[in-house]
């Protein structure tokens, strides 16, 4: 096996066997440093930034941040330095995120709420401290067009192990950059990388990817998807949409159905998801299957990875937990 492809595991299940429904996983958290879809949104953005002879990065996360926590590591691989911008302060001592992220070799600049928000104001960056004003500013999650054109290539592992064979992609969708790339790269005309080959599909437009929204409400993601596939210079054939339904109450908000899911879905298939993400995207795929919106069909749901989160997760999704017992999935 290509050590730089991410494993694709299927699921064996009757329950899902029953519905005539044959699922994959493409296991992007198995990648290389773990970093999962962050790796693919980091690495043109990176590669920006060396190419126009920066010797620093900079970006903005939250004080679990996926991102922050990927960056640090790419960064360092990558041999830049880097800068982190975080919500929050300080007091309460380094979580293991930003402890990762520091000893990976990045610079933490804590920010107060209202400072935070200005994060993509340009008057803001502009007057960002000297010592940052010489970093390649990228912008929170990896979330621009250099990174969706990274998460095109996640189509690429997806045909290296099953062809065109398959109907339906799914993935968990925080700023929806990733699902973006997604869409553009399924009709495999430009999801080409160092790891995967060009493999056209001329069924494409067959073919549905369905991002499951972890935020409340958050309805102006089908038009950021629209805006990216619009800025791509692709045309992207394969149908999308977005389930709006299974966030369960908003950003990394939880609940007792969730955890215990999560649970369930570990012991079952020996994979791992957390709360935040692939946790609510696996919950909400099997929900579709369970009320039938879902049947008699080939999907391959992406896992994005985030599993350094579970760390700061443990003790909230402990409170959630009991024995009782759940269906069989
Ligand atoms: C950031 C993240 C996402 C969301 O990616 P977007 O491109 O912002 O939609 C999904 N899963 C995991 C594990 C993440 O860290």
């Amino acid at each position: 096996m290509n050590d730089c492809i991410a494993p694709l595991q299927l699921i064996e299940s009757p329950w899902l066997a029953k519905r005539g429904v044959k699922l994959h996983v493409l296991r992007l958290d198995q990648l290389d440093n773990g970093s999962g879809n962050k790796w693919f949104k980091l690495k043109y953005n990176i590669a920006e930034a060396k190419q126009r002879g920066y010797q620093s990065v900079l970006s903005f996360g939250g004080a679990f941040s996926n991102h922050i926590h990927a960056l640090a590591l790419a960064a360092r691989d990558a041999g830049l330095d880097s800068v982190g911008i975080i919500r929050g302060d300080a007091s309460t001592g380094l979580n293991d995120t930003l402890r990762d992220a520091e000893r990976a070799g990045m610079q933490l600049k804590f920010v107060s709420r209202d400072e935070y928000r200005r994060r993509n104001d340009a008057d803001y960056l502009q007057q960002l401290p000297l010592e940052f004003s010489n970093s390649y500013i990228i912008p929170e999650g990896g979330s621009n067009l250099l990174g969706v054109k990274g998460c095109m290539e996640i189509v690429g592992h997806i045909y290296y192990h099953l062809g065109n064979s398959y109907d339906v992609v799914t993935l968990p969708c925080g700023t929806a950059a990733t699902m973006a790339g997604i869409v553009a790269g399924v009709d495999g005309k430009s999801n080409e990388s160092e790891c995967t080959k060009n493999n056209k599909d001329e069924d494409a437009d067959k073919k549905t990817v369905l991002g499951f929204s972890v935020l409340k409400n958050a309805f102006s993601l089908d038009d950021l998807v629209e805006h990216f596939l619009a800025s791509l210079d692709v045309t992207a054939s394969a149908n999308w949409t977005i389930n709006h339904d299974c966030h369960g109450g908003g950003y990394a908000k939880v609940n007792a159905d969730l955890i215990n899911f999560i649970d369930e879905f570990e012991s079952q298939h020996n994979i791992p998801l957390e709360p935040v993400y692939s946790g609510k995207a696996f919950y909400g795929l099997y929900e579709m299957i369970k009320q039938g919106f879902i049947k008699k069909t080939r999907i391959v749901a992406i896992h994005t990875g985030g599993l350094q989160g579970l760390r700061g997760m443990k003790d909230t999704m402990h409170k959630y937990r009991n024995n009782t017992s759940i269906d069989p999935i």
